[in-house]
């Protein structure tokens, strides 16, 4: 019997109810109860957040007033809320990468690990609005940095053969193999930036607006490769957006975070299928959702007209 987990609306995720647990004990056979026995019953969480706060000292602000979450392994999750709710700060905290430390209250877990142990076995790649690239080095030899970083003890050859073959699967041209970032456009820069973030193939990608610095037009076909890509590797993606509907076509699930202090105001489920297809932005059912986190988010944002939040 497949024990079922669901959604709770704080982000937590509920046991199977009674009645379900009771007729695995008394009304299923032995052979049922053998096999469910030897199934692992705890659902595949790949971030467990636990009443999660931050507060900046030195700026007396209270960034996080308390955030508990739970994101499945493979889950595509984005995050929207008001500027200053504290969506970067979750991203630092989870990469362990602020520099004033980790949360001031609270649990983080993510694959078992905490943020510091996640950062030391390279656990996560992560991608910000700008490239980040290095305008010294050369589109190949800036993917092969996270190995040179790592000391990575993958024999040179494998490499270079992981890095190409990721290359490929963003659709980047070998012709711009070896230029340098800042002949590339943005959106190809981008590109780069993601095949940087997967080139260890950490189970966990962290993205703050990866395309938030892109036109309308590469913004969409940026959308569409993430997608493409999440679906070949099976990552677990966090996402930062200020696009309603960036948030509400790709991912799973749209946290929405309150004005500061941030906490959850809602988890919108996107009952959208998969493959995702760019049709389906056009919907009444795709209006509906976006309606439904643009509500959340409260009246008093102002917003733009393709549905993103003005800063
Ligand atoms: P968002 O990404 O939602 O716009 P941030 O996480 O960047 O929000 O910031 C949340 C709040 O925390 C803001 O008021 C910001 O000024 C503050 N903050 C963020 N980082 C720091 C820091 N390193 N030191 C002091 N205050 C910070």
């Amino acid at each position: 019997m497949e024990v079922a987990f669901r959604h709770c609306r704080n982000g937590t995720l509920r046991r199977p109810p009674a009645y379900r647990r009771q007729a695995i004990n008394e009304g299923a056979t032995k052979v049922r109860k053998k096999k469910l026995m030897s199934q692992d019953p705890s659902p595949p969480i790949a971030i467990r957040l636990v009443n999660v706060k931050k507060y900046f000292k030195d700026r007396d602000v209270e960034a996080l007033g308390g955030v508990s979450l739970e994101v499945l392994r493979g889950e595509f999750i984005t995050l929207i809320g008001p500027s200053g709710s504290g969506k970067s700060t979750l991203l630092e905290l989870l990469g362990d990468i602020g520099d004033e430390g980790g949360p001031t209250d609270g649990e983080i877990s993510i694959e078992g690990k905490t943020p510091e142990e996640l950062r030391k076995t390279r656990g996560y790649g992560i991608a910000f609005q700008e490239s980040t690239l290095f305008p010294w080095y050369r589109v190949f030899e800036n993917c092969l940095l996270p190995f040179r970083i790592a000391k990575s003890r993958i024999p040179g050859e494998q490499q270079v053969r992981r890095i190409e073959m990721l290359l490929e699967m963003v659709g980047l041209d070998k012709k711009f193999w070896s230029y340098y970032p800042r002949e590339l456009s943005g959106g190809m820069q981008q590109r780069v930036a993601i095949v940087r973030a997967l080139a260890l193939d950490p189970p966990l990608l962290l993205m703050d607006e990866p395309f938030g610095a892109l036109d309308d037009l590469t913004r969409k076909s940026m959308q569409m490769l993430l997608l493409d890509i999440w679906s070949k590797t099976k990552k677990t993606i966090l996402m930062v957006t200020h696009s309603i509907s960036e948030a509400c076509f790709m991912s799973d699930r749209v946290v929405v975070l309150s004005h500061r202090p941030g906490r959850i105001a809602r988890i919108v489920s996107i009952p959208l299928d998969r493959p995702r297809e760019r049709s389906m932005s056009e919907t009444k059912a795709f209006a509906r959702i976006c309606s439904m986190v643009r509500e959340a988010l409260g009246s008093g944002e102002i917003l733009e007209e393709d549905g993103s939040i003005k800063e």
